[in-house]
């Protein structure tokens, strides 16, 4: 069995390379622009609903390998889902990108590939490239258009 690392790191190469979801969604219903200025990564994200479901989103923007991984992870990993839902995701997220490097990450069961991200945790600037497309989902799911890691 490859070691466990070094799976998530071809999860995030993979990811980088060939982007899921990496288009404009239109009309979209709520948008929002990120931008990590530590970084220089920017995102925008576009969500059309239908109800309270996630029926489509899409992603545009440029930045490092993290920032584009996790934004084609994000929108695999919402899409479908109800806004609830997917703010349970963006919590199970941000509580493990942001738990104790030296600790089991949490919440494993629930993020499935997004545990990819857990090896940044030793590296502040780096949570932030792999978070920033979930505060752009929040921004725009609650209509706040813009948002920044800063
Ligand atoms: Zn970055």
């Amino acid at each position: 069995m490859a070691d466990l690392s070094d799976l998530y790191q071809q999860v995030i190469v993979e990811h980088n390379k060939s982007p899921r979801n990496f288009k404009k969604v239109e009309p979209a219903d709520r948008t929002a622009q990120g931008h990590n200025p530590l970084c220089g990564d920017r995102i925008e994200v576009f969500v059309k609903l239908d109800g309270d479901r996630i029926a489509d989103i899409g992603f545009q923007g440029k930045g490092c390998a993290i920032s584009q991984a996790s934004a084609s992870l994000m929108t695999g990993a919402v899409k479908g889902h109800t806004l609830a839902e997917a703010e349970q995701l963006f919590d199970a997220f941000h509580a493990m990108v942001m738990s104790d490097p030296k600790a089991a990450p949490p919440g494993l069961a629930t993020l499935g590939k997004l545990a990819a991200f857990a090896g940044g945790r030793q590296f502040p600037s780096r949570v932030k490239c792999a978070s920033l497309s979930w505060h752009t989902l929040h921004a725009a799911l609650h209509a706040e258009g813009s948002v920044t890691t800063e």
